[in-house]
């Protein structure tokens, strides 16, 4: 059987088949599952996602371990290791947002600065991103 619902990312329409058996189950709460799907670009986009930062935060506590043992040389080889990283997630965001690849030194230099901050800098960059394409596209519309 077909049901309807919106993407609770993007708010998209999704229309799924869905096994009717299983979905009349009563002990599956098909409302509030009905209201945590996501579209195929949103899950393809959070799951590639999860698994750029995954590696930047991978990054940078490797980067704290290095300079806790007083191996100073490690900072270029992750510092480059981080500049595709960061470009790799700016990347997926603004393709993911529609907007041109916008991408900064400043945010490897924040890495590498404040590598214990590694979630919250990559939150704030995908934030930014997030607002600007608000804003581009608010001035289309
Ligand atoms: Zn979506």
């Amino acid at each position: 059987m077909k049901v309807e619902t919106k993407c609770v990312c993007c708010g998209r329409d999704i229309e799924m088949e869905v096994d009717e058996v299983g979905f009349s189950n009563p002990a599956i709460n098909t409302k509030v599952w009905l209201t945590n799907i996501n579209c195929n670009r949103c899950s393809v986009y959070k799951s590639k996602r999860s698994k750029c930062v995954s590696r930047i935060v991978y990054a940078c506590e490797f980067l704290e371990l290095c300079r806790r043992k007083g191996e100073s040389k490690s900072d270029d080889i992750v510092a480059a290791k981080l500049q595709a990283l960061t470009r790799e997630f700016c990347q997926l965001t603004c393709d993911f947002q529609y907007l041109e690849l916008v991408w900064d030194v400043e945010f490897v230099k924040m890495l590498t600065e404040k590598p214990s901050k590694a979630m919250q800098i990559v939150n704030m960059y995908a934030r930014g991103i997030k607002n600007m394409s608000r804003k581009i596209h608010e001035v289309q519309a």
